[in-house]
């Protein structure tokens, strides 16, 4: 056991001595019978400080075990790094104090060293629960046990005091399992319970809660007291977008979505060694440098420290890092290059305690036990799913005025610096850490999270669902009515250890499958789940294969699953009903009916095209609205719209015709109509030009739709091939004008194709579409030995096409970067528009 405080002895704050005086009522020592109470202390209010010198005092004074049961890795080292400092200034009756930190994370000992001497036992909670539930069978058959189930039995013919951190997940399962086995074994037992959220919903979790703290809450802060008082500062929670695309395969999607698991190494590591980012997180720093006063940088790697600070100095900023051999994955190499010994950290942590530093850079060193309480910004790099690490960075920069935290700290601030993830993750967030209500952004209830909702609109927009035989089916079909919210205790092993984690999901319902769903409910309740099924620990792929062949006669897996989520949805709710023993609380979606695009066009009837263009526009960028949400660009909610008209006004989807359809084909208009417009057409698409071949499917469309008044007459006939009809949609566009209709122009689109087409035939689309007509006359791209088309090409429109229209610098250089990139055509560095 070290001393490592030199002597400095913690003045309790009013609070935490009002807690003591409650700690005294609630649990006379000696032990005798069961008591259970919670000690509710909001993050960075001292809960472990709080809870180790009040043991220190009256628990171990008495010779009492105890037993500490933490959630994480994290909080075994802050709790065992506590009660070394508060043992050394309190206890004076004892000469020795055996500490164990117990954990399957290698810094740590290994369960089996644990002693029947030992004093304190610090052990996290999944650890506990194997080791102290589960027995194997010897050579002789004889009974065998752990290690720390040996030493809990040993207890049994005295006392033993229990502190179970993170209190709110007592009621899970393997948790709640383990307390009661204990309580089995021993007689005189008191088990104390710490948490920033003591309060839970569920009916049913509630119920656990109460059975296991049957005295409730011993002492609670509120929150406001402590930051009135100055013994917090109240947080500013400032998201800093930095830019960078992150795409999520389903490979990680699974790790961090199923397995509940954090980032893994190597995009960490792409994220550390990325000098645009760094380069960002400097510079806003250099930005904010007088509002974020003493700032702490929490990073990932040595080289990521070393950088940054580099940076800062660069810019005249005191900057310095301290970081561990094992603080990046890459060992430092042999010049000496990412070595830091002890005393260097040791130096750079004092000059930052003194002021003599503006900026410490580190890699998971700060985030618990050393204390600097005037830090005044907290700078997080990156996100995490850890609730537990989050809320430790956060907590570093929460000290108040009155708790050292400086003169002029009101507030401190939070700055979490947030990459673009191309899917939805559930990363920690502030609301589910510090049992803060305030400041917080709060997802609008009703509102289900629109990026579940949107990937499907768009996708159906984008015409990328292909689900067979659903191609009419109404939008509202993709929009949920409602999600069940699950929620349940997992147990996983990240790289820094191991963590007991809640998992909440938003499990989307859709008319479709809503009675499937509602049958999956009635099932699990009426069948006995085995109890494994509540187990922390267990496997997705376990659920799945246990429960799927039975409920195979409520779901019909090809047309229940409408988001592709049905499983993990079927293991969420499985999980929370073995767990909490209820069914998950449903949501309905509130506002849906708003949103049902099919309900525009007849919103709109009166409304001629320019008009209905106008308010789809304005509703689209109506910040008030969800439109923009929902859809991610105005071009997909215009084309999801005609999708809506035409479901509308149309039975089907044009049917695609080859020429001997053409020409065989008489149901819809005679033969002369259809030889006169592949004459008057020249068998070409009236559109792009594609011309009529192997492969290549033309279509007849109606320019005005028949169901809403057009004719079949040549007029209001053009031949298209599939690419554009599908563009054109329902929208009035004859491409048997050379000159544009409308009088302002419409946003420029880049219309993909994936069909082997010619160069021409792409460009002249999306420049056609752009100005609703056959607006293109020419485009001169190919001609190489003088080389004036072939690197800067010549597009001729039509007169009466404005050319300044195309000649807008964004679009230019959205057409010449897709004629670069897409087309391939990288040797073209410039398009000259000209009438002729
Ligand atoms: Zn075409």
């Amino acid at each position: 056991m070290g001393n490592n405080n030199n002597g400095h002895k913690r003045t309790p704050f009013a609070h935490q001595m009002e807690a003591f005086d409650a700690l005294n009522k609630t649990f006379p020592v000696r032990v005798s019978g069961y008591k259970g109470s919670l000690l509710v202390l909001p993050t960075a209010g001292g809960k472990t400080f709080t809870a180790t010198n009040w043991i220190c005092r009256l628990i171990l004074h008495h010779n009492i075990k105890v037993l500490w049961l933490a959630q994480s890795s994290y909080l075994l080292d802050q709790a065992t790094k506590s009660f070394i400092q508060e043992s050394s200034n309190i206890l004076h009756t004892r000469k020795t104090l055996n500490i164990r930190t117990v954990s399957s994370n290698t810094s740590h000992a290994n369960s089996g060293s644990i002693e029947l001497s030992d004093d304190i036992v610090i052990v996290t909670t999944q650890t506990a629960i194997s080791d102290a539930l589960n027995e194997t069978t010897g050579f002789k058959g004889e009974r065998q046990t752990f290690k720390l189930r040996q030493w809990i039995e040993n207890c049994a013919e005295s006392e033993l005091f229990v502190v179970l951190d993170e209190a709110h997940h007592a009621p899970a399962y393997g948790c709640r399992t383990l307390l009661t086995e204990i309580r089995k074994i021993i007689d005189n037992i008191y088990i104390l319970g710490l948490t920033a959220t003591p309060t839970h919903n569920d009916q049913r979790i509630r119920g656990w809660l109460d059975k296991i703290f049957d005295r409730g809450i011993c002492y609670q802060a509120d929150i406001n007291d402590l930051y009135k008082n100055n013994v917090l500062a109240r947080p500013k929670y400032i998201n800093k977008p930095t830019g960078r695309d992150m795409d999520v395969d389903d490979k990680l999607y699974d790790r961090i979505v199923t397995q509940h698991k954090d980032l893994p190494e190597n995009i960490i590591e792409i994220l550390a060694n990325d000098s645009a980012r760094n380069n960002y997180i400097v510079s806003d720093y250099i930005n904010n440098k007088m509002e974020y006063g003493k700032t702490l940088i929490f990073a990932d790697r040595w080289v990521q420290c070393e950088y940054i600070v580099e940076k800062l100095r660069e810019n005249g900023v005191r900057a310095d890092c301290v970081y561990s051999m094992s603080s990046g994955k890459k060992v430092p190499s042999i010049d000496g290059v990412g070595r830091r010994d002890n005393k260097q950290n040791e130096l750079a942590l004092k000059e930052f305690r003194a002021g003599n530093l503006d900026v410490l850079v580190n890699v998971k060193m700060l985030t618990e036990g050393v204390d600097v309480p005037d830090i005044k910004t907290v700078m997080i790099t990156r996100n995490t799913t850890s609730g537990i690490l989050f809320t430790q960075m956060i907590g570093r920069a929460l000290r108040g005025k009155k708790a050292g935290g400086g003169e002029d700290k009101d507030t401190a601030n939070i700055v979490l610096f947030v990459d673009n993830w191309k899917r939805l993750l559930p990363f920690a967030n502030i609301s589910d850490t510090t049992g803060d209500s305030e400041d917080v952004p709060k997802v609008k209830r009703g509102v289900p999270p629109l990026e579940w909702v949107s990937i499907l609109l768009v996708k159906r927009a984008c015409k990328d669902i292909e689900f067979i035989g659903k191609e009419n089916l109404p939008c509202k079909y993709y929009m949920p009515i409602g999600w069940y919210e699950t929620e349940y205790v997992v147990s996983i092993e990240n790289d820094d250890g191991e963590e007991m984690l809640t998992a909440s999901d938003s499990n989307m319902v859709y008319e479709t499958n809503n009675g499937s769903f509602k049958r999956l409910m009635d099932f699990l309740i009426e069948y006995d789940l085995p109890e494994f099924f509540a187990s922390e620990r267990i496997s997705s792929e376990k659920i799945i294969g246990d429960i799927i062949p039975q409920i195979n006669n409520i779901f019909n897996f090809e047309e229940d699953d409408v988001d592709g989520n049905l499983k993990r949805s079927i293991i969420n709710i499985t999980r929370h009903i073995a767990q909490n023993g209820t069914i998950p609380e449903f949501i309905p979606f509130e506002i849906r009916d708003q949103y049902d695009i099919d309900r525009l066009p007849e919103k709109h009837a009166m409304l001629n095209s320019p008009q209905r263009m106008a308010q789809l526009r304005s509703d689209y960028e109506d910040s008030r609205l969800l439109w923009s949400k929902l859809y991610k660009k105005l071009e997909m909610f215009i084309q999801a719209y005609n999708d809506a008209e035409w479901r509308k006004y149309c039975n089907s989807e044009p049917e695609p015709i080859s020429e001997e359809e053409i020409i065989e084909d008489n149901r819809r208009s005679t033969e002369d109509y259809r030889l006169a417009l592949l004459s008057r057409d020249n068998k070409k698409c009236r559109c792009c030009g594609r011309e009529l071949g192997k492969g290549i499917k033309l279509e007849i469309d109606h320019i005005v739709p028949v169901k809403m008044g057009g004719q079949t007459t040549l007029e209001n006939l053009q031949i298209l091939c599939k690419t554009c009809n599908m563009e054109k949609g329902v929208q009035l566009i004859s491409f048997l004008n050379n000159k544009t209709q409308v009088v302002e122009p419409m946003s420029f689109k880049l219309i993909r194709s994936n069909s082997s087409e010619s160069v021409e035939c792409s460009v002249t689309r999306i420049i056609n579409f752009f100005y609703r007509a056959n607006a293109v006359c020419s485009i001169r791209y190919n001609q190489r030995s003088s080389g004036r088309y072939y690197s800067k090409w010549l597009i001729q429109l039509h007169e009466g096409n404005p050319i300044n229209w195309l000649q807008l610098q964004a679009y230019r250089k959205d057409l010449l970067k897709y004629i670069q990139d897409e087309l391939g055509w990288r040797h073209v560095y410039d398009i000259e528009i000209a009438t002729i």
